[in-house]
């Protein structure tokens, strides 16, 4: 039986239970956990633990996934303490956030050796003093391109993700999907180098409304995470359940996964365009499921979309 790699340590996958697939926990940056003097982990999972306990305790959400690698703030200590005191799991990233908002100039010119096993150490040995194992692999890439850099990142990732059996989860940028299929292009990049497709999901595909695209991903073997649900500037939470029910409909439930893209906290404080959006860890189960339900998505497939798939992509 495979296990995921929970910041706890491994866990059998039929613990996962109910699982968002791409959160984050808390936003920073990379260095304020050690420079900041304001910065505050106790009150920083304190503010986590009210919003996702609520979660928890109306829908019986089980697992979150922290889709924020060393670059967007990662701290798993306050990931650690979450999860101890609500009983989650947690799923941290290593990886690297897209060109234009991650990637330090140390990193961007490092040998794509030296970067694969950056990625196979967070995955294999852990982070920080308690030696948290990573247990997916963040990637993203910048508008409809992927840059030099990027494409480096993305081809270690790949054979990091082979030698680990870890799973690669991705950013897109909503202008990405304007011009071109950029979800499909980030998994040919994985794939010439080696990566499985099902330990693959291509991210924020719901920012385009072009289903073909949608399609065109799946039909090469990868999971899609429609994980931007609420998030009202790319799309519209009825043009994703229509996106949903045309997959679902056409037989792709096992391969779509759902998630919201919510933030926690943020330090030091959460901006206007994040305050805008008035979400939160239980906003899939309050708002979209229902609405998937009542636009014809069998309870069969919510299940398989926010149960089986995680299990099946998050176990290695
Ligand atoms: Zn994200």
């Amino acid at each position: 039986m495979p296990n995921a790699r929970t910041v706890l340590g491994d866990i059998p996958v039929e613990q996962l239970g109910i699982t968002l697939p791409h959160e984050h926990i808390i936003l920073a940056p990379a260095t304020a956990q050690h420079d900041d003097p304001r910065y505050d982990a106790k009150a920083l999972a304190d503010e986590v633990c009210k919003d996702l306990g609520q979660a928890v305790q109306m829908f019986g959400l089980k697992t979150v996934v922290d889709a924020g690698p060393a670059d967007l703030g990662r701290d798993v200590e306050v990931y650690r303490q979450v999860a101890q005191r609500l009983g989650v799991n947690v799923i941290a990233s290593t990886g690297f956030h897209r060109l234009t908002s991650g990637i330090s100039l140390v990193w961007q010119i490092q040998e794509l050796d030296a970067i694969e096993d950056y990625l196979v150490r967070e995955i294999t040995e852990g982070v920080g003093p308690n030696k948290v194992k990573c247990g997916v692999i963040k990637l993203a890439s910048t508008d409809g391109a992927i840059t030099g850099v990027e494409e480096k990142v993305f081809r270690a990732a790949a054979r990091a993700s082979k030698r680990t059996g870890c799973p690669i989860i991705t950013h897109t940028d909503a202008t990405g999907w304007a011009a071109t299929n950029i979800g499909k292009r980030q998994l040919d990049l994985l794939l010439s180098e080696g990566a499985d497709s099902e330990r693959v999901m291509i991210g924020h595909v719901c920012a385009t409304a072009n289903l073909a695209y949608l399609l065109e991903i799946v039909k090469a073997g990868c999971y899609i995470a429609l994980d931007q649900v609420g998030v009202h500037f790319t799309n519209s939470d009825e043009t994703r359940a229509g996106l949903v029910a045309a997959l679902c409909a056409a037989g792709y439930a096992p391969q779509v996964l759902l998630s919201l893209d919510h933030q926690g906290v943020w330090f030091p404080n959460r901006p206007p365009l994040a305050a805008a959006m008035t979400r939160h860890f239980g906003y899939l189960h309050q708002s979209f499921l229902p609405r998937l339900r009542h636009g014809g998505v069998r309870d069969a497939d919510i299940e398989q979309m926010t149960v089986g798939n995680p299990r099946e992509l998050l176990g290695f």
